[in-house]
């Protein structure tokens, strides 16, 4: 009768779910009744350690699995930052309007333009206009070959000397990228810009190949911003030989 209980005992002091009293009395009986410490020793042996193999076996590839779980959250999330951009440019491919894969580069040209114009530094605020156009233009139509021979320094001191009214206010002392707008063959960039302490709006008309135009709403006679957008004008009057008189509207030409 005892040994019934005791057997009955030992798999619930394996899982050690009885009472340490019971422990107390099967330890105490499997002293003296050998049948009883065979079953324990069995139930002792055999289950104890099929159960740790498989505990730790499933242990370990639990844990291995939350490694990869979290190493797979960690790529997720590094992927969802690193595609926000590109979804952000996606869009605006979309919609052709704000910023895109196709005029993120007239946006950096324009705000290395405008962070030359901060500095101060015209002739490098320069290099990011474009006469090309402004060449082909004028090329036929207003003057020759010989005319237009040394229009890349020309077109650099003339743009110098424009900014005259503008470097007179202090110059551009911030800008902030506004929005940006597709026409038909360039992209036209809407800044904020602050001069004499005042906000303007800037207008830039940019190509890949750089700033055609750019411009504000002001009058080119009293403007800083107006009167430095027309700086290509200022050019062409130069190889023309002739001025704008403001009062009578009208070129005149020097003989
Ligand atoms: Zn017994």
């Amino acid at each position: 009768m005892q040994c019934e209980i005791i057997k009955d005992l030992i798999p619930l002091m394996e899982d050690d779910v009885c009472s340490p009293q019971s422990k107390e009395a099967v330890l105490e009986h499997i002293q003296t009744c050998d049948n009883c410490r065979q079953f324990y020793e069995k139930a002792k042996i055999q289950p104890v350690f099929e159960l740790s193999t498989d505990e730790t076996a499933a242990l370990k590839s639990m844990k291995k699995g939350f490694r990869k779980i979290k190493r797979k959250w960690a790529v997720s999330i590094l992927l969802v930052i690193a595609l926000i951009p590109i979804v952000f440019l996606a869009w605006g491919q979309l919609n052709g309007r704000g910023v895109s894969f196709t005029n993120i580069n007239k946006i950096k040209i324009a705000d290395a333009f405008l962070s030359d114009l901060k500095e101060g530094d015209y002739e490098a605020a320069f290099h990011h206009i474009d006469i090309t156009p402004i060449k082909e233009d004028w090329l036929g139509e207003w003057f020759d070959d010989k005319t237009l021979e040394n229009i890349e320094e020309d077109a650099q001191r003339v743009f110098c000397e424009s900014a005259s009214l503008l470097i007179d206010t202090g110059g551009i002392t911030d800008y902030q990228f506004l929005a940006i707008d597709k026409q038909p063959d360039s992209y036209m960039l809407y800044y904020t810009v602050i001069v004499d302490v005042q906000e303007q709006e800037l207008l830039l008309n940019v190509t890949d190949q750089g700033i055609i135009r750019f411009s504000n709403h002001g009058s080119f006679i009293d403007d800083p911003v107006a009167h430095f957008g027309q700086w290509s004008e200022y050019l062409w009057e130069e190889y023309e030989g002739c001025y704008f008189d403001p009062e009578t509207k009208q070129y005149i030409y020097y003989d």
